[in-house]
């Protein structure tokens, strides 16, 4: 990885970068409380705490966690569980709970808490569950009252010390479908293996509940192995401590660019990979509690834990193949959000724009909900990141430094994200501009655009084509056929889309060279060269045209960049336009000369005419090649 330039820490400052789009999984309701909310409920029943202002309580709770002190860091959640034991706590910080991921930049959680650790004052188990249901669509219909969009959903806990996992395992099974989405077993992992709730297990797996299960936090391999076979979990709690079955090779050549290179997965690793059983990693916590093994001692005997954010294995686990399931596990305890943990990735490791795309994509795979809802979550998460900029500066490649990755999974990307930027532009949460475009208005454009690929090509002042200017003008060509795409998708007589366009266009192909793909289906290409990935330059008015003059430094004139195979009524509209722009005087208008005017007169007075019709094709705000190419076109219908 290449070094990156350290970035501020903390969370919630100012300065700190906006989080990008993501999906937890793991994250408990009963760790995630604001300080204040803490304080305010304990107050409410007498409850006495550890400090008495927000702020100094956010500090106790973060540094009991990170005590190293069991007891201590068991003494947080004292406190927590105690202020919740009404429907109104509960609700209330179910709606908190919400706002506060949706200001993370999280598109869908599930959260996850112990209904029965919130009976002590009598509250019923199923009052408790629809209290936190109430409170999760309340926070939800806030979000998006303020234009943001986030799912949450509920995960429930069985306590591994107590008896009644069943009783737990029903209500999931009753609430499914009103916002329950699947059963986990926390609590002391160490000396309760899951096989010890097997009946809870079993109701859960007879009715194909998913399940998800601490394992591989407090506990090691055996743990794992029967969180993975009597307890069917589709994905682990952390599941860190796997890494105790991964060996070195010593004989394997390591390469330095390669984390995974030269480890070796056991059965258990192995299969878990390659059964695609997911990862929820949550770093920070690791750290406080020492679950995780220094990445450098991964493959050694006695592995030391990992104390600091760098010797943390989370992207030595995505290397080896593992589904890492980014999550914050408790943002009071930790002191930490999924910003929080995105930073130190980036921080420590240079993820960027790519690699957290790929983590919520892999996140909304695992998310235990129904393949429709599923897959448009994935949807809202590629359309997110369609807009937001190619990567964040700290991890930006060099050009063609993503050139190993073969070119048509990146183009499908690419296009794809153009398609869903075009889409973004013509909504109501997009550009007026875009918006407002039709067909006819664009037509001009395309010309220009196209003009602008032939000059690109053949300017006689170039020797060789100018790659970079060409591979511009030809994505501004491109951005045609995608805009006039999304124009036919929302016409309805049209009822055609980029998609469309292109299979179509696909078919037509093949179709033309059937001494190639007879009797074969089509396929794309691996082998062409590949190219650098385009910037999408958009339409901005004022700021696109300071954009253009300061990508263009060359161009200096007022005229300079005018195509000049533009055809000439194109060309006096398009140098009359840079002339009133930066206020040059206009020429006059004249009148075309008589039809008895010398022949040497006449060809500069008409010429001077024409140019002068096209001002006043300005000030009546008329295309003059339009209007001309539309009065020839009655022309000809008219006597043709
Ligand atoms: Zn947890």
């Amino acid at each position: 990885m290449e070094p990156v330039s350290p970035q501020p820490t903390a969370t919630g400052t100012a300065s700190a970068p906006p989080p990008w789009p993501s999906v937890c999984l793991h994250d408990h309701l009963d760790g995630a409380l604001r300080p204040g909310t803490v304080l305010q409920l304990a107050a409410r029943i007498g409850h006495e705490l550890p400090a008495s202002d927000p702020e100094s309580l956010g500090r106790w709770f973060r540094e009991a966690a990170d005590s190293g002190s069991l007891e201590r860091y068991l003494e947080t959640f004292e406190h927590t569980v105690a202020v919740l034991q009404s429907a109104e706590a509960l609700e209330r910080v179910a709606r908190e709970y919400v706002l506060d991921a949706a200001a993370d930049g999280v598109l869908y959680a599930e959260v996850r808490w112990a209904p029965q650790q919130h009976t002590r004052a009598g509250l019923d188990l199923q009052e408790a569950v629809l209290a936190v249901a109430r409170g999760l669509a309340a926070g939800e219909r806030e979000a998006a009252a303020r234009g943001e969009w986030i799912r949450v959903r509920q995960l429930l806990c069985a306590m591994r010390q107590l008896d009644g996992a069943e009783r737990v395992a029903d209500l999931a099974l009753a609430h499914r479908g009103h916002g329950v989405v699947g059963f986990d077993l926390a609590g002391p992992e160490a000396g309760y293996p899951p096989s010890d709730h097997h009946e809870a297990l079993r109701r859960c797996a007879e009715h194909l509940l998913p399940v998800t299960l601490h394992a591989g936090e407090a506990a090691g391999l055996e743990s794992i192995r029967s969180a993975v076979v009597q307890g069917r979990a589709r994905r682990l709690g952390h599941g860190v401590r796997l890494l105790a079955d991964v060996t070195r090779d010593p004989q394997a050549p390591a390469d330095p660019a390669d984390p995974a290179s030269g480890l070796v997965l056991g059965e258990l690793a192995g299969g878990i990979r390659d059964a695609g059983i997911g990862l929820e990693v949550c770093p920070c916590s690791n750290l406080q509690t020492g679950a995780a093994p220094r990445v450098d001692d991964v493959g050694r005997d006695d592995p030391a834990p990992a104390r600091t954010p760098g010797e943390h294995p989370v992207a030595l686990l995505r290397a080896l193949g593992f589904d890492v399931l980014l999550s914050p596990d408790n943002r009071l305890m930790s002191g930490t959000s999924m910003a929080r943990e995105q930073q130190l990735l980036t921080r420590h490791h240079g993820w960027g724009r790519e690699e957290f795309r790929e983590l919520a994509l892999t996140g909304a795979r695992h998310a235990f909900l129904p393949a429709g809802q599923r897959e448009e979550l994935a949807e809202r998460i590629r359309e997110a990141y369609a807009v937001l900029p190619p990567a964040a500066p700290e991890t930006e490649t060099a050009p063609g430094g993503a050139a190993e990755e073969p070119v048509a999974p990146r183009a499908e990307r690419a296009f794809g994200d153009l398609v869903r930027i075009m889409r973004r532009l013509r909504s109501e949460r997009g550009c007026p501009w875009d918006a407002a475009q039709t067909h006819a208005s664009l037509v001009k454009y395309l010309l220009e655009e196209t003009h602008e690929v032939i000059e690109a090509i053949e300017s006689p002042e170039r020797t060789g084509v100018d790659a970079a200017l060409l591979r511009e003008e030809l994505g501004d060509v491109l951005l045609q056929v995608v805009f006039h795409a999304r124009i036919a998708q929302e016409t309805p007589a049209e009822a055609f889309d980029a998609a469309g366009v292109v299979a179509g266009l696909n078919a037509k192909m093949i179709r033309r060279h059937p001494h190639v793909f007879a009797g074969d289906a089509a396929q794309a290409s691996e082998d062409l060269p590949p190219a650098d990935a385009a910037p999408t330059a958009q339409e901005r008015g004022a700021a696109w045209e300071e954009l253009k003059r300061r990508e263009k430094p060359e161009r200096t004139g007022p005229f300079d960049g005018i195509p000049p195979s533009l055809p000439a009524l194109a060309r006096a509209e398009k140098t009359l336009g840079r002339a009133a722009k930066v206020g040059l005087d206009l020429p006059p208008i004249t009148d075309p000369p008589g039809p008895d005017a010398g022949a040497a007169d006449a060809q500069e007075a008409l010429g001077e005419a024409l140019l002068g019709l096209a001002v006043r094709a300005r000030q009546l705000g008329v295309d003059p090649e339009a209007a001309l190419r539309a009065a020839v076109r009655r022309y000809v219908r008219r006597v043709g």
